[in-house]
């Protein structure tokens, strides 16, 4: 019988559970929605809920899984499996895997959600066939991953590929790691809903997203309202944005150098909604910043497996670990 594993991709307002076959086939799908304050044991009992709800619609039982992978919006400990600091569920020094291995009686191989997403790219998305592969994920915060020779590469302590912390300008904006001039603080909706809030509400300019949102602080704003107001040429928007996609692009320009990857990926909400749109202004920030290569030699891509990547990674980790 085909030994199946189990995806899953905790995020700070969706848990999203998939039953991949060995082959990387992906068998059924279950979501729900996170509930944030249950704490490490409580989200591991709703995770088990969801794999389940994926498992009847597979077909299939707990009997034939071997193993279960499950990504995390933070960085984790790779000797003990331990959740370092994930503000978007409240966890700071959490025994995570620990605690989901008693939840689920299965082994849990747990990653950093970003490096699952950039390596199911690899695999089997856009990259696929790329040896050496960057991710930029644009949603709330801007998310990285690094996979080298087909494997994360996960640094000391596990916190390589943190790419939204790269300082792109000395005493630019303030991020919310407390440090200046990453590129998160350009190139997320964090940062352009505080540039939104900067222009329209003190500023006094004209947006279409005072009459698109009902959010009229603009504390957050969905990625498909952005979409709509970029679409409309709103200038506030369209300004905004562009000058976040160009800051991405000088961004890996620095990546470019120091890695020269074969593929970089971008994906996320952001990206999923106004891809086609932003990925040229990445590639002029890009080229205007490159150095030693052609601008034909690097591909950029847009992620090829939307959803599917965070929880398919998790999957191909944890099946590569029943392999070893
Ligand atoms: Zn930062």
């Amino acid at each position: 019988m085909d030994r199946l594993t189990v995806g899953i991709d905790l995020g700070g307002t969706k848990i999203l559970a998939l039953i991949v076959a060995e082959s990387g086939e992906i068998l059924a799908r279950a979501k729900s929605k996170t509930k944030t304050g249950l704490g490490v044991e409580g989200i591991g009992g709703q995770m088990h809920k969801t794999a389940e709800k994926a498992l009847k619609r597979a077909g299939v039982s707990w009997e034939a899984v071997e193993r279960v992978g499950i990504a995390v919006p933070t960085s984790v400990d790779p000797a003990t499996g331990d959740v370092l600091h994930a503000p978007a569920l409240g966890w700071r020094n959490q025994p995570a895997r620990a605690v989901f291995e008693s939840i689920f009686e299965h082994r849990v191989v747990l990653e950093n959600d970003v490096n699952c997403g950039t390596l199911a790219e690899c695999r089997a998305g856009a990259a696929k066939g790329a040896a050496t592969v960057v991710g930029y994920f644009v949603g709330t915060g801007l998310g990285g991953g690094v996979v080298i020779d087909g494997e994360i590469r996960r640094g000391r302590r596990g916190v390589a590929g943190e790419l939204g912390h790269e300082i792109i300008r000395h005493n630019g904006k303030l991020c919310g790691c407390g440090h200046r001039g990453c590129v998160e603080a350009y190139a997320s909706k964090t940062a352009f809903c505080r540039e939104f809030r900067r222009l329209i509400l003190k500023k006094g300019r004209k947006s279409v997203l005072s009459d698109l949102t009902s959010d009229t602080t603009f504390k957050s704003i969905k990625s498909s309202v952005l979409a709509e107001a970029y679409r409309r040429e709103d200038p506030v928007v369209c300004k905004v944005l562009r000058k976040g996609a160009w800051m991405l692009g000088v961004a890996t320009a620095n990546l470019h150098a120091i890695l020269a990857p074969d593929c970089v990926v971008y994906g996320g909400g952001v990206m999923e909604a106004l891809g086609p749109e932003l990925l040229p202004e990445i590639r002029r920030g890009l080229e205007a910043h490159l150095f030693g290569i052609t601008p034909e030699d690097v591909s950029l891509r847009l992620s090829a497996l939307g959803d599917d990547a965070v929880p398919l990674g998790a999957a191909c980790l944890a099946a590569d670990t029943a392999n070893e």
